[in-house]
């Protein structure tokens, strides 16, 4: 019988564990990735918003991270993979056929990319459809882009290809893009970006790579092809909670609504980080709301015995 179970090792996970050991929690962190950081992994530009840290990159921060984490005792299993949770019952099989059995559950699952479920989009994985602007720019630089989505995500990622592509087409569905100001004002200054609003593209085309688009304007009969050699795609995210949806109460996008203390609607059911946070989802948000369900956790149980 652990005191904690901890799903997902991201930032949330991760401090969620230290704040347990140092609060003398039985604590076991389960991972489904061989690797812990979660996203941390795939930001490959510099992280300046975390306080105290500057980092180049996430794998850079997660080196900081990981020095408070080797002084630790928590347990922490990577490569697992968990074949159903009863929150109620504080109770997690592992498809090895293992039970595990804890008097608190942190759910710290993260977020996963949209998919926009159109043809072509898997088939050109690594050919063409980029997975970020920033690590693989020099890739595309001299080639022609799509970039899909009218966020912070999409709009970062066009005017990253927009310093050494000749064309950056955006196309998002909306009437006015939701970046913040300051990146909708480098938009403008780009002469190489054209915007395509109310719009959607409808196929990802080409033989081996990709070749071209097809976009649907809004008000338009038919479909036009426009050939791009990579397409970024970045329409909003959403929360892992697969293993646990039809338990907890969720809000209207379906991300689990939690307590100011980070409990769902199960009694000792925590979410923390990004899969709780479709507001304001950042580093120091995931980390901030370990340390809160942690030290709920300790005080509960500090009662208890
Ligand atoms: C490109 C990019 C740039 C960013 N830049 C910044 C920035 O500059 N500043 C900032 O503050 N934030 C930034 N963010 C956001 C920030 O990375 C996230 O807010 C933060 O990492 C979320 O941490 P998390 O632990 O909640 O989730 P995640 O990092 O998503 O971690 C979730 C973990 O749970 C694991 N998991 C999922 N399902 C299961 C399961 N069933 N069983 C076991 N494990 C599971 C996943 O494998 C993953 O390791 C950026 C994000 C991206 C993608």
């Amino acid at each position: 019988m652990h005191d904690v179970l901890i799903i997902g090792a991201g930032s949330a996970g991760l401090s969620a564990a230290l704040w347990c050991d140092e609060l003398g929690l039985d604590t076991l962190v389960l991972e489904q990735a061989e690797q812990v950081g979660g996203q941390l992994l795939s930001i490959y530009g510099p992280v300046k918003n975390y306080p105290g840290v500057h980092a180049n990159n996430g794998r850079e921060l997660l080196e900081r991270f990981s020095e408070s984490i080797y002084e630790a005792e928590f347990d922490l299993w990577t490569n697992v993979e968990i074949e159903s949770v009863d929150l109620k019952a504080k109770r997690v099989a592992l498809r090895s056929g293992e039970e595990l059995q804890s008097i608190s559950i942190i759910i710290a699952t993260g977020v996963r990319r949209r998919n926009l479920g159109i043809p072509g989009e898997k088939d050109f994985v690594a050919n063409g459809v980029i997975e970020s602007a920033s690590r693989d720019r020099n890739e595309f630089a001299g080639k022609d882009v799509c970039v899909i989505g009218g966020g912070d995500a999409a709009v970062e990622n066009a005017l990253l290809l927009a310093d050494v592509c000749p064309t950056v087409t955006l196309v998002h569905r909306g009437k006015n893009l939701r970046a913040r100001p300051t990146f909708r004002q480098q938009l403008q200054a780009q002469r190489c970006i054209t915007v395509f609003p109310e719009s959607v593209v409808t196929r990802i085309l080409g033989g081996d790579k990709v070749e071209a688009v097809e976009i649907l304007r809004k008000d338009a009969l038919k479909p036009f092809q426009m050939a791009v050699q990579g397409v970024v795609i970045r329409i909003g995210v959403e929360p892992n909670i697969e293993l646990f949806r039809e338990q907890l109460e969720l809000d209207d996008d379906g991300y689990p609504l939690v307590t100011n203390q980070q409990e769902t609607s199960v009694a000792n059911v925590f979410a923390i980080g990004d899969v709780s946070n479709p507001v304001a989802p950042t580093i120091s948000g995931a980390t901030g709301a370990g340390a809160t369900a942690a030290k709920v956790i300790a005080t509960r149980l500090n009662m208890r015995r």
